[in-house]
């Protein structure tokens, strides 16, 4: 089994990172590593915009299935496949497709809002602020970010740049998914959860066997651990 990655298509959006069902060693986050993510959230050294713990992955695909970016694929036996969702255990997205300036495809994954406060009247830096979000759906406007919501995936990854804003405050909230074809099976809620920014504190956790929600998964894929170690 191989987990594709195409950097130059990633967005570095973090959904990979949230979606993926393996959960290691979360104290007081609700989640602080997984399988996948960028080398800083991975704890790995890399030059690569996101790193895939190989030892720790089950190779469910879910990663691949939400990626906006279409930058990950999951090839078993020389074919592109996702399990959980041949399996009906994860549903189809009904694609929601934009084209950046660039010509990278992007799609919407979730549906919600994004909430910019901004008390920044420094051009370059509204400028520099504009430019951390992942598709160029921000823009500096005159003591404002005006964010193009049609563009905007809802990922994150400027309300944590905002972090180093001292003026920029962003709120982004995931509400839903985007629509889906078929009925998902019960682990869909977990992975909902963690997804949409809903998990709660979990205590404790420090190896993938004491990880319900991996462990779930992979019955779903109809695998014990031990196949996979
Ligand atoms: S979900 Fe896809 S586009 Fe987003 S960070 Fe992960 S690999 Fe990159
Ligand atoms: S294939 Fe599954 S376990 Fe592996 S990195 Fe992707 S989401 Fe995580
Ligand atoms: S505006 Fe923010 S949440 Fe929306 S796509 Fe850009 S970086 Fe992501």
């Amino acid at each position: 089994m191989i987990l594709k990655y195409d950097e130059s298509k990633c967005v570095e959006c973090g959904f990979c990172h949230r979606v993926c069902p393996v959960t290691v060693s979360i104290y007081d986050e609700p989640i602080k590593k997984t399988a996948i993510g960028t080398p800083e959230e991975m704890g790995m050294e890399s030059d690569k915009k996101i790193v895939v713990d190989t030892e720790k992955c089950i190779w469910c695909g879910s990663c691949s299935w939400i990626c906006p970016g279409y930058t990950l694929e999951l090839i078993i036996n020389d074919e592109k496949r996702i399990p959980l969702v041949e399996n009906g255990s994860l549903p189809e997205f009904k694609e929601q497709v934009r084209e950046l300036e660039d010509g990278k495809k992007i799609r919407k994954v979730v549906d919600g809002s994004i909430k910019i406060t901004c008390e920044e009247n420094d051009k370059k830096i509204l400028e520099s602020f504009a430019n951390e979000c992942a598709t160029g759906a921000l823009s500096p406007g005159k003591g404002e970010i005006k964010v193009d919501e049609d563009l905007c995936i809802l990922c994150y990854k400027c309300s944590e740049a905002a972090k180093k804003y001292g003026k920029i405050d962003v709120k982004v909230f995931r509400d839903r998914f985007m629509e889906v074809r078929g009925e998902p099976a019960s682990v869909w809620n977990a992975i909902s959860e963690r997804v949409l920014g809903k998990a709660g504190k979990i205590k404790g956790i420090i190896s993938r066997s004491q990880n319900k929600l991996a462990d779930a998964v992979m019955r779903l894929m109809g695998k014990e651990e031990e196949e996979l170690t």
